[in-house]
């Protein structure tokens, strides 16, 4: 995977947000692949193996988790 450097978090999340309802970058959730609590705005963007860029977990890439694995923080999903 290749660390892409994002200028401007906030226009890169509102332009590649995929669902309605884009977060706040001073929101926090949980990553279900790390089980780690973060700050959105710390998210990172990632090319993978498809050459597709993805915004990802901060603990990336020792995490694979992407924006799709995150929920809310008091999200009970055990
Ligand atoms: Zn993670």
């Amino acid at each position: 995977m290749k660390e892409v450097k994002i200028e401007d978090k906030e226009k890169y999340l509102k332009e590649h947000y995929p669902f309605e309802n884009i977060p706040n970058l001073r929101d926090q959730r949980r990553c279900i692949h790390c089980d780690r609590i973060f700050t959105i705005g710390d998210y990172k963007v990632f090319i993978d193996e498809d050459d597709e860029e993805l915004i990802y977990c901060p603990y990336a890439p020792e995490c694979d988790g992407t924006l799709i694995d995150w929920i809310p923080v008091d999200y009970d999903y055990k």
